[in-house]
């Protein structure tokens, strides 16, 4: 079984302001050294490529091997992540959402994260999907539950009426993130910094979409733009075949058929969700799943969450973790 490990963003702060990154999507840099060291001393560090070359042409794999994927294209991953990466000669796989990187756009979690971070409100109504709903932004606890309660409520939404929803919190709340606005966390990469990291050896770049729509949400013609022109944007400035892609948010109900037929068609090799999971003989190449990790615990919880997996998934396997495993699960 193959785990793949999926990180966001890095951080070298150990403290943030306000809510931001309270869910910790970038990690603390001190922490991703201290993963890597012990992934090295561990385990093997492969490539996408070395496992798709094990799943398509049956070349072995080394023992205990593991995958680093980093997806959306956070600039903090050239700036913290690389150097590092380099340093322990471990090869990662960054997702990237093109549109982004064009800065067209700062990704629209990000925009609503600093929002509800930043503005001098301390309630909201908002009309979301024709439903009246009220927030409290009283307190940092409150704006976490808001910020919370509105993703979900936009990520079960039509694509383009979750844009449109967007915009108008930004409008009440009178706080905008901007990609002039320098707010190092929420920045995205430059195609030269790809360019630098790819050439490189260490990094490889797969597709997040252009704009980070949830797909299963959008009409066919979209789903077919996002996948092509990500993929063609991406090979026009690295110059590098796109094979790989990454789903956004990637829980089972964010794709579906529709979505896989289209990556087939568009040459891509493989998809990655974010379901957790490792993955075996099995396991459809376009439904790969990930281990999320968070800027939260310690290595002791790090280590729990990779060789936990292993013997949870063999406890299912034999049946023990229905007898007598439950509860720790
Ligand atoms: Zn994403």
């Amino acid at each position: 079984m193959v785990p793949i490990l999926l990180y966001h963003g890095f951080t070298d702060k150990s403290r943030h302001d306000g809510i931001e990154n309270y869910h910790g999507k970038h990690l603390y840099i001190k922490r991703f050294e201290e993963q890597l060291i012990y992934l090295k001393k561990n385990y093997n560090i492969i490539s996408l490529a070395q496992l798709m070359a094990f799943y398509v042409e049956g070349k072995p794999l080394p023992r205990h091997p593991v995958l680093i994927t980093i997806d959306d294209g956070y600039r903090s991953n050239y700036s913290l992540a690389f150097p590092v990466l380099k340093e322990h000669q471990a090869p990662a796989c960054i997702f990237v959402a093109t549109d982004f990187i064009d800065q067209k756009s700062c990704l629209w979690v990000d925009r609503l994260e600093y929002a509800f971070s930043k503005t001098e409100k301390t309630s909201l109504g908002l009309d979301l999907g024709g439903q009246k709903h009220h927030f409290d932004l009283n307190s940092m606890q409150a704006r976490k539950e808001t910020d919370k309660r509105v993703k979900s409520i936009l990520k079960a939404m039509p694509s383009v009426e979750a844009a449109r929803a967007v915009d108008g919190i930004e409008e009440q709340a009178q706080q905008a993130l901007s990609m002039a606005a320098g707010d190092e966390i929420y920045a995205p990469l430059s195609w030269e910094q790809i360019r630098e990291m790819q050439a490189s050896g260490f990094v490889t770049i797969g597709s997040h979409t252009c704009s980070h729509p949830i797909l299963a949400h959008c009409p066919e013609e979209k789903i077919k733009s996002e996948l092509a022109q990500s993929r063609r944007r991406i090979e026009e400035k690295t110059q590098v075949p796109c094979d790989y892609f990454s789903y956004p948010n990637g829980q089972k109900g964010d794709f579906n058929n529709a979505v896989k037929a289209q990556l087939i068609a568009s040459g891509y090799k493989c998809a990655l969700t974010t379901m957790i999971g490792t993955n075996g003989l099995k396991t459809d190449h376009y439904e790969l799943k990930r281990l999320n990790i968070h800027n939260s615990g310690d290595l002791g919880g790090f280590k729990r969450s990779l060789s936990g997996f292993g013997r949870f998934l063999r406890a299912i396997k034999n049946g023990s973790f229905f007898r007598a495993q439950l509860a720790q699960y």
